[in-house]
């Protein structure tokens, strides 16, 4: 029977997370197109981080989640990771105490042949020569900027097909900022789906085809980057300099 390809890399409805008795994500909606930038905003603690752990099954979970037409709402953190999903989370978090090509390897856990982890990682060494030239150093000993780069690489180690990323930019200096934003830019143009969460509206619009934005815990605002970034409510709240 003929099917129609789903084109959207991810689908997630009525996605809940509570810890205990709190519950802070209710009831999310949100899809994100194959090959897009699709930015989630709101205020600290809006539940963006939340969010992404849910998706990622770090946190406990409730609602439908569907990576490339397949529910993965009920999948471990390994499995989602082996079908495609790679998260970079908030806070650069490399293991500091371990060097760099030990935490681009443990990116690569996903691998079962050593010649695809060394594929992975060769590609990776190529796109980031800084971290060629600090492989052999502890991840702790490296610059804000270096860490994030190398978090991300060690992200893009598992090859995912979608790519979440929680506040990539927050704590770096603007020059790091700009080549953290050209980056993600150039890994959509290279075919990758991304999620991305940011403090930082303004940016996140301008390179965002589509972005919503959470407050406590509910999609409020939905649309285009454009849309988003010429919104009254998104300005006031989100875009004020
Ligand atoms: P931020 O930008 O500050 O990280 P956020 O939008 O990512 O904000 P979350 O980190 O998802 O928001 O937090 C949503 C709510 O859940 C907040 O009230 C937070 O205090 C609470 N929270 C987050 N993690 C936990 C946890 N492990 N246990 C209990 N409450 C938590």
């Amino acid at each position: 029977m003929f099917q129609r390809p789903d084109p959207a890399m991810l689908t997630v409805q009525q996605l809940c997370v509570r810890y205990g008795e709190i519950e802070v994500v209710k009831g999310v909606a949100l899809s994100v197109a194959k090959g897009a930038i699709v930015a989630l905003l709101g205020a600290n603690g809006a539940g963006k981080s939340s969010t992404m752990h849910g998706l990622v099954g770090l946190v406990p979970a409730t609602g439908e989640i569907v990576l490339a037409g397949q529910s993965i709402a009920k999948a471990t953190p390994e499995d989602i990771s082996r079908l495609g999903i790679a998260l970079v989370p908030e806070g650069r978090r490399v293991f500091p105490s371990l060097t760099v090509a030990e935490n681009l390897l443990l990116g690569g856990a996903v691998h079962t042949r050593r010649h695809d982890t060394q594929a992975a990682e060769e590609k990776l060494l190529r796109r980031f020569p800084i971290l060629r030239e600090r492989y052999r150093q502890k991840a702790g000993l490296l610059s804000g900027g270096e860490q994030q780069m190398l978090a991300i690489a060690r992200a893009l180690m598992s090859g995912p097909k979608l790519l979440l990323l929680d506040e990539p930019s927050l704590g770096l200096a603007p020059q790091v900022v700009d080549s953290v934003f050209d980056l993600i830019a150039e890994l959509r143009t290279e075919g990758l789906t991304i999620l991305l969460v940011e403090q930082n509206a303004a940016r996140a619009l301008e390179i965002a085809d589509y972005g919503y934005v959470l407050v406590n815990g509910k999609i409020e605002i939905e649309g285009s980057g454009a849309e988003l970034a010429s919104s009254e409510r998104v300005r006031e709240a989100y875009l004020a300099a």
